[in-house]
């Protein structure tokens, strides 16, 4: 992926219907994996669930939580990818000491990011995700609109910098030559204290932590190559 992470990118974060299957081999399997590592086996072979497979590269699913399906033993979702497939995101972890965690953020309309996702076929035949490994799942507290929206700014905010005090950006508020970013997110452009007072009460002041933690994120995200697999890149604070 040249440059930072765009996350309407749908090759480094593809939808449910883009992913590598987990139990079955098809073509897209040889786009993820490195099968000559290990061969597949009589027709079949597990990919994520134990890391057998060397993967070629990295790649991410984002999907927004839009129904809590309720199951005595693990939590279950129903979630919506961005081509607005919905199917169910299973939490799988060994560690059920993590369930409640788990639990309480993911909320209606936050948002589940998984590395190394697979498309997993379930026994009552519906589709999804098996997450199985806590430390490639992060939820996030906001829609995929929101998340789209705010990493465009971030990026715009990112490829602009050019060091100097003047910004190529247009103010958010305005549409006239940025002078200043906000100082809380250091990504939302303004060209007076003043269209930044009025943005603030008008909608920033809702936007701004949520561009706290995508700006985070994408930084984590922006610190590894995408088209290489070199290491595993799960996230720090997981969860
Ligand atoms: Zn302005
Ligand atoms: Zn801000």
């Amino acid at each position: 992926m040249p440059g930072l992470p765009d996350l309407r990118d749908r090759i480094f974060f593809p939808p449910l219907s883009r992913l590598p299957h987990d139990t079955r081999f098809s073509q897209s399997e040889c786009e993820y994996y490195d099968l000559s590592v290990i061969p597949p086996m009589n027709g079949t072979f597990l990919s994520t669930p134990d890391m057998t497979l060397r993967p070629r590269r990295h790649w991410c699913l984002l999907a927004e939580i839009v129904e809590l399906d309720f199951w005595p033993f693990r939590p279950m979702y129903k979630v919506k990818d961005v081509t607005g497939q919905i199917f169910l995101a299973a939490f799988h972890f060994d560690d059920r000491a993590l369930f409640p965690k788990v639990a309480k953020k993911a909320v209606l309309g936050s948002t589940i990011c998984v590395m190394y996702a697979s498309f997993h076929y379930f026994a009552d035949g519906q589709v999804g995700v098996r997450l199985e490994e806590p430390r490639n799942v992060k939820i996030l507290p906001f829609g995929l609109d929101e998340l789209a929206a705010m990493g465009d700014l971030c990026r715009r905010a990112w490829n602009t910098d050019t060091g100097t005090k003047a910004l190529a950006e247009s103010c958010i508020a305005c549409g006239k030559p940025a002078a200043k970013r906000c100082s809380l997110c250091s990504v939302a452009p303004y060209c007076s204290k003043e269209c930044q007072t009025s943005d603030w009460k008008a909608k920033h002041k809702k936007e701004c932590p949520i561009t706290r933690i995508v700006s985070h994120q994408m930084r984590s995200w922006n610190e590894f190559d995408w088209d290489s697999y070199v290491v595993h890149e799960g996230f720090e604070d997981f969860i």
